[in-house]
């Protein structure tokens, strides 16, 4: 066959994916949305979960109850009304090679002109089968064409974007597999044969064609054994650097650590005043502090940060305190700035924007101690800086922390919920002195959490109501559909529950403020509204001129308003574990008891199960472990850490094995050649230097 484009045949895995056939601008872009910008990281990219239509199961054999996967062709349907309202009832009937199966949908008004067969599509179902009066049926199954030949048997799910299909993803990987020839295997042959390992491209082979799903999991572990061999490496040399590097020793103290106690409104938990001696501990070093503070949603790591805080301005040095969103930032210095001003510090708070040159003055002249702000703090420019505290830190992956760490040769101070498991942690945290706030401020009663049906959401506007009338506020939290990576799940449903109910906070609130919530002051808070407005409206809602918000995602991380008693969640099942306790972490915040209502109809077993999960346990590290074990750390740690360099393949507790074992072998391997520089292991120090480039430019060679 002749290649269509001219040096098609002798891709190589830096070229961009625009040398496969097929992708323009505009592929090239939605790829990137996913991560995916080089042929390398096209066929590094992982699969969310793989698909094996190996065994198909035929009607005759089927039991009630049992779950199963058909492939067959529609032979006839039909659409009737039902007995209630507004409700059609779809059945098709499937032959398949050995027997008939009926399956059975119920579809809302507008949809039952578009039935989701038509007679003749051949489709693959999937989903319980039950006995119904026509015999064997399916309700509501799982829908798709069936794989071609030359799509084999078991099917890679790949993380998908608005635009994307996994057809064009299949397409676009078998187009790469000749560049495999030029990808070079960091890992070298005496350790994979010590760990019983493939090869780097037979790893990637069996990840994208397997031919049975036991090579996927020997391709993922040799990947996880990869990742966890390259960050063992870069933690121990980022270690070993803060060893040799010297900041300022901030050994002065203005107050007792008492004295400092007793300017706050309440008294330090144990796990705050653990962490506190450790700060100063750390701060009264010359080497640079670097220091997770690890705790649940809600157990005040701000405090401890203050103090780092005030520890660092009273030895004369400035402090930038960095948050991830600019609501975040403004709470901070709103309910910090006049206990910071006690002590004589000085605090701005910077979001960006051309205010920066008048900071900068501010900061060379010596009239400011402390900037709390977005990303743009880091553009300012300090004569002094002692101190970087980085809130929600989890946010943030280990080439970014390197990134800081190098650029900002201060005391280094993160604060972290739960995301991030111990399991995980001890990998991806190696460098770093660790304390954790196992529990909260006393007094706190735990969130009450309930799964609601979307047909009860009557009820549910009777409840906020009431909550309003009482003296409380109400969050209604929509999911942003547009900028989220959808699941590989090309929900069947989704434009049913759309014909139910506004799913943009935007729909919602015109509708409930003219409907069911109109007697109570409502507010609109999502990411696209100008910032000015955001910030006025999480003002207002944070001093009780709006009872009940409606919003998107933006609020979940660190908002705090402790009047705020309800937390509503529509289309719960869409989100992941860590992200569901963060928004359930908004109330239950002050005295009164908190609810979490989750509102959802499940479209799949993981969201019905994350349901369960969130009502069964209000612990932040337990929910982190089960979400490690739902999605996997790729996905747990979120596309900020995308890339092939962190902790994306392992799946836990599965390969912790493996990860240890490459701990072990980094441990072996730098003892014998610190540096890296025997040629053999030269392709695993390019391959290191790549992935962490932040991390190894701090080496001292
Ligand atoms: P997070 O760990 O989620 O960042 P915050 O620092 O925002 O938690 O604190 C949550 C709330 O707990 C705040 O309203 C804060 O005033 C309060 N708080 C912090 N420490 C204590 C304490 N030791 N006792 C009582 N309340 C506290
Ligand atoms: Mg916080």
């Amino acid at each position: 066959m002749q290649a269509k484009k001219t040096g098609e045949t002798h891709i190589t895995v830096d070229h961009p994916v625009t040398r496969l056939p097929g992708v323009g601008k505009v592929r090239a872009r939605q790829l990137s949305k996913i991560g995916v910008v080089t042929i390398r990281d096209l066929l590094y990219l992982r699969p969310l979960r793989y698909e094996d239509f190996s065994c198909l199961a035929q009607p005759n054999q089927l039991q009630p109850g049992e779950n199963a996967t058909l492939v067959g062709v529609v032979r006839a349907m039909g659409t009737r009304r039902t007995r209630r309202r507004g409700v059609f009832l779809c059945e098709a009937a499937l032959r398949c090679d050995e027997g008939e199966l009926v399956l059975i949908w119920f579809l809302p008004a507008r949809l039952a002109s578009r039935p989701p067969v038509a007679i003749g599509d051949r489709v693959l179902v999937a989903g319980t089968v039950s006995h119904g009066v026509r015999g064997l049926q399916m309700v509501h199954p799982y829908l798709k064409k069936p794989p071609t030949a030359e799509q084999g048997v078991i099917l890679p799910v790949y993380p998908l974007t608005r635009g994307l299909q996994q057809r064009f993803l299949h397409k676009c990987l078998n187009a790469a597999m000749p560049a495999l020839a030029t990808l070079v295997d960091p890992i070298p042959a005496y350790l994979l044969r010590r760990q019983g390992l493939p090869s780097l491209s037979q790893a990637v082979q069996w990840t994208h064609h397997p031919i049975h799903l036991q090579q996927t999991d020997a391709a993922r572990m040799r990947l996880a054994y990869q990742e966890a061999l390259g960050i063992a490496i870069a933690m121990s040399w980022s270690r070993r650097n803060r060893h040799v590097s010297n900041v300022s020793a901030c050994q002065g103290d203005t107050l007792s650590l008492q004295q400092w106690e007793s300017l706050l409104p309440y008294k330090l938990t144990p796990g705050q005043r653990e962490a506190v001696v450790a700060v100063k501990r750390d701060m009264e070093r010359s080497q640079p502090m670097q220091r997770l503070v690890h705790g649940d949603v809600g157990s005040g790591k701000t405090t401890v940060a203050m103090y780092a805080i005030t520890k660092a301005c009273v030895n004369g040095m400035q402090a930038v305190l960095l948050t991830p969103t600019r609501i975040l930032a403004e709470q901070h210095y709103v309910r910090w700035q006049a206990h910071l001003a006690e002590q004589g510090i000085r605090t701005a708070l910077h979001l960006g924007g051309n205010a920066a040159s008048h900071i900068n003055k501010q900061l060379e002249q010596g009239e400011i101690d402390v900037v709390i702000g977005t990303q743009a703090v880091l553009e300012l420019t300090y004569s002094r800086l002692g101190l970087l505290v980085v809130d929600e830190q989890h946010r943030f992956g280990v080439r970014q922390r390197g990134y800081l760490a190098q650029r900002y040769p201060a005391h280094c101070l993160y604060l972290s919920a739960t995301p991030i498991p111990r399991s995980l942690a001890l990998i991806l945290w190696g460098d770093t002195d660790v304390s954790v706030i196992a529990a909260k401020p006393a007094g706190r009663t735990s969130v009450d959490t309930r799964w609601i049906s979307p047909t009860k959401r009557d009820d549910l506007y009777r409840f906020v109501l009431k909550e309003v009338a009482a003296g409380h506020q109400a969050y209604i939290v929509y999911p942003r559909i547009e900028e989220d990576l959808v699941r590989g799940e090309e929900s069947l449903f989704a434009e049913e529950t759309a014909a139910q109910t506004p799913t943009t906070a935007e729909a919602a609130f015109q509708y409930l403020k003219a409907g069911p919530l109109h007697t109570a002051r409502l507010g609109l808070l999502h990411g696209r509204m100008p910032v000015q407005q955001q910030e006025e409206v999480m003002r207002d809602f944070a001093q009780g001129r709006i009872d009940i918000l409606i919003c998107t995602t933006v609020i979940e991380v660190g908002v705090d308003v402790p009047n705020a008693t309800v937390m509503i969640i529509e289309e719960a099942d869409m989100y992941g574990l860590a992200q569901l306790h963060q928004l359930r972490g908004r109330v239950g915040r002050g005295d009164a008891p908190g609810y979490c209502l989750l509102v959802a109809n499940p479209r799949t077993p993981q969201g019905a199960e994350r349901i369960r999960v969130m009502r069964s346990t209000d612990d932040g590290f337990l929910i982190a472990e089960e979400d490690l074990r739902l999605r996997g750390p790729g996905e747990v740690l979120g596309t900020q850490q995308s890339g092939y360099g962190e902790l994306m393949y392992a799946r836990f507790p599965d390969d912790l094995a493996i990860i240890r074992a490459a701990q072990e072998d980094a441990g072996v391997l730098l003892q014998e050649d610190p540096c890296l520089s025997q040629p053999r292991h030269q392709a695993l120090l390019e391959h290191v230097r790549a992935c962490f480039p932040t991390v190894i430019g701090q080496l001292p060679q």
